[in-house]
């Protein structure tokens, strides 16, 4: 039985702790998503994602793990007994897994980049320099002044 910790001290827990996953390797990005799924899908103003090579993560715990397919390319897990969201795939990504930031143990590196900043919540400030992208595809870099609001 693992402890749901991986070789990288991160790892991923639902609120119940019913559903853990170790992450064997290290994040390959952690970037804020502003895009209105993940508005709607977290219920805060963004979230921020921290991507792992899909081999990294071990599951256990997966008897309460549930899936919606968000839109044609986008899965998201969560656990159904406290609806924790706890990882995301997008088939146009098949080697990487998306992992909301808050439901890791341990502590990852720092966002590097906003996305999506077209499509924030009108009610949410940025208030730092990262490099910002939006547009169409959420990817366009994008220059907005700071802290606009
Ligand atoms: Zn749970
Ligand atoms: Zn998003």
């Amino acid at each position: 039985m693992m402890d749901g910790t991986g070789a990288t001290g991160l790892s991923v827990r639902c609120y119940c702790a019913a559903v853990s996953i170790a992450a064997s390797a290290a994040p390959k990005s952690v970037v804020n998503c502003h895009c209105g799924q993940c508005r709607r899908l977290s219920g805060a103003a963004f979230s921020t994602w921290v991507s792992f090579p899909r081999s990294a993560l071990a599951v256990t715990g997966r008897e309460p793990l549930s899936a919606f397919q968000a839109t044609a390319n986008v899965r998201r897990h969560f656990c159904r007994n406290c609806g924790s969201h706890v990882f995301t795939e997008d088939l146009r990504l098949p080697q990487i897994l998306g992992v909301p930031a808050g439901a890791l143990e341990g502590q990852p590196p720092p966002p590097s980049a906003h996305y999506f900043v077209d499509d924030k919540a009108a009610w949410h400030g940025l208030c730092d320099d990262l490099p910002r992208f939006g547009g169409e595809s959420g990817m366009v870099p994008a220059t907005t002044p700071r802290d606009s609001r």
